[in-house]
């Protein structure tokens, strides 16, 4: 509902209705706050909006492949959708930026964001983590520890429902979790290999908000793996699906699609926010709407672009940025470097469904008492095991008639893949500013993004190589191909950083309850928060940091501290 009239003040202002912004928007709808979700895409309705879920191959113009035309007028994004889900992602031509480097900026601009395209892994972050910068002097201290959020992963974890299965690692926090997908026998047979040659390693299903049984009125996942169309049983956890619905039964939220968020307002007086000014996406007229507290979730690149847009008088360098650090700090995990193999035994096995999740193989580099490698931090290996299908050999496979079908309905050799998904360490010169020239159809200014891996992620890719060639050559595996893809940062489409949280003000933008430092109404809890990157894929982090900085804003605002 788009409500142009009436009354424009309420008790909190979100900006995004993504992974984090929804769930800002039920935390604070639940508290009883009047909550005002600002959306700069158009509304995404669960299940009567999701129009390919349901179709085959055939029912596609295209068989599900993408057109010259996609990747002439959307060559980022193309890389990232089909014609199943392109819906759900921008169109480069229509929202242009400026890559210094090359810079893949995948958005999902809808209600929902990219919660409906996300690949559902979810992963705590542990004190191995939260320590690393402070042990060893990157960056600055995370103002948090494993202690502080831990009670909000239960949280989130009760809440979305993740599937996955407990392993008692220090560095890998064990969750709440439905029970696990079941690996088929290559993984089994690969996990199993890993664990005799190595008591440090071990290959797990991957924990993932995909539901393996009824839960909070959604059904069980029914393994099609089609998620990234939306999923008509709620199978697994999207903005849409999950709270949105939710913080829309307290009564307390108003949605507004197609309401871009130019500008945070302040006033000067009272040394706070007063609210936002918002441009209609449709009519480009522009509306301003005030709140007393605002939550940012427009994603980590979209989020510091709006508070530098925000000048005034007290603040030249964009809102709440005294410290100078937003935009910088910008990160992304690599996912470049891996292996795959074939396996000849097993022909006579074959599983059941289309299973929306791969394995995990958890951190084993530079952990404490073990080997210190040649570069910091460390990197997890995702993957999966498979028999390859009709669906994945029509478009390659050459042929017609009975031999075509024969070779088509015969099962391919068991093969594994996997990569390594690796930390990224926060770089000052990684960053995003505004140009001063080039504007949008809006008239905002365009991001640009300067971004480069540096040593450090280098050295780390060559050790994910060497050591994924080690296991799959140690679990039998035949015709290793040891790959690194160099994909364009920002690929993995785990951007965070620009808008950190920290101890100190003059080298942080957030404290440790994601508020602007510099004014005290204004929360941060996207991807931008993020003070280190961690290995683990960050989404369930982004939500475990945003309910509990509602709770924390909920508390300051009773007490009259807002
Ligand atoms: C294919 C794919 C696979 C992924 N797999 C995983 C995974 O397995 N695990 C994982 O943890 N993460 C994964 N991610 C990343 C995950 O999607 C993001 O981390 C997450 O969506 C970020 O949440 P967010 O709320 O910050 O942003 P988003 O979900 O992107 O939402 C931001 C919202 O803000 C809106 N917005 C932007 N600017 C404005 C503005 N000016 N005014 C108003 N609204 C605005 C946008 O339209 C959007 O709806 C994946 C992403 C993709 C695309
Ligand atoms: S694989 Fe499961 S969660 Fe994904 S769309 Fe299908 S039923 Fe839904």
């Amino acid at each position: 509902m788009r409500d142009n009239k009436g009354d424009r003040t309420y008790d909190a202002i979100v900006i995004g209705s993504g992974i984090s912004g929804g769930w800002a928007a039920m935390e604070l709808c639940k508290k009883g706050l009047k909550t005002l979700l600002l959306e700069r895409g158009r509304d995404v309705k669960h299940i009567q909006d999701y129009k390919s879920a349901n179709l085959n191959p055939w029912d596609f113009d295209h068989r599900l492949l993408n057109t010259r035309e996609d990747q002439l007028n959307s060559p980022v994004q193309s890389g990232f959708y089909d014609e199943g889900d392109k819906m759900y992602f921008v169109k480069d031509e229509e929202h242009p930026y400026i890559q210094n480097n090359a810079f893949n900026w995948v958005r999902g601009y809808q209600v929902g964001g990219r919660s409906l395209t996300w690949g559902r892994q979810c992963y705590r972050l542990s004190d191995l983590d939260f320590e690393a910068n402070a042990k060893e002097g990157i960056a600055v201290d995370w103002p948090i520890r494993y202690k502080d959020i831990a009670p909000w992963y239960d949280h989130v974890e009760s809440f979305i429902g993740v599937s996955g299965t407990n392993e008692g690692l220090s560095h890998l926090p064990d969750g709440n979790f439905l029970p696990g997908m079941e690996l088929n026998c290559i993984e089994k047979h690969l996990a199993q290999s890993i664990r005799k040659n190595d008591e440090h390693k071990l290959l797990t299903i991957a924990r993932v908000a995909n539901l393996t049984r009824g839960w909070d009125n959604r059904g069980p996942c029914q393994y099609r793996n089609l998620c990234s169309r939306g999923c008509p049983f709620g199978g697994y956890f999207s903005s849409n699906s999950s709270t949105i619905p939710a913080a829309m039964a307290t009564g307390n939220l108003t949605l507004r699609p197609f309401s871009i968020v130019s500008e945070i307002l302040y006033d000067a007086d009272k040394q706070k926010a007063k609210g936002v000014r918002v441009i209609d996406a449709m009519t480009k007229e522009v509306y301003e709407f005030s709140a007393r507290i605002v939550f940012l979730n427009a994603s980590t690149i979209g989020t510091a672009s709006i508070l530098l847009n925000s000048k005034s008088d007290r603040f030249s360098e964009g809102f709440g940025n005294d410290s100078g650090q937003i935009g910088h700090h910008l990160m992304d995990h690599h996912s470049s470097a891996g292996a795959s193999g074939k396996h000849d035994g097993f022909s006579d096995m074959y599983y059941k469904g289309r299973r929306p999740c791969g394995f995990l193989v958890p951190r084993y580099r530079n952990l404490p008492g073990r080997e210190k490698m040649n570069f910091l931090r460390g990197y997890n290996l995702q993957g999966h095991g498979e028999r390859r299908e009709w669906m994945d050999t029509t478009a390659h496979e050459a042929g017609f008639g009975k031999s075509f079908k024969e070779k088509l309905s015969n099962p391919g050799p068991w093969t594994v893949w996997m990569a390594g998904w690796g930390e990224c360490l926060p770089y000052f010169d990684n960053k995003i500013a505004l140009d001063k020239d080039q504007k949008d159809q809006w008239g905002l200014p365009l991001v640009k993004i300067d971004f480069s891996y540096q040593e450090n992620e280098k050295k780390m890719m060559d050790d994910i190589c060497a050591s994924s060639e080690e296991i799959l050559d140690k679990a039998g595996f035949k015709d290793i191909e040891v790959f690194n893809y160099n994909k364009v940062p920002g690929s993995t489409v785990h951007e965070m950083g620009t808008v950190r949280m920290g101890h100190d003000p003059r080298s942080s933008a957030l404290n440790g309850n994601n508020q602007l430092h510099d004014v005290k109404n204004v929360f941060v809890t996207d991807g931008s928060c993020m003070t280190s990157s961690a290995c683990q894929n960050p989404s369930l982090t982004y939500m475990a940091l945003t309910a509990r900085a509602c709770d924390f804003a909920f508390n300051e605002l009773k007490k009259g501290n807002l």
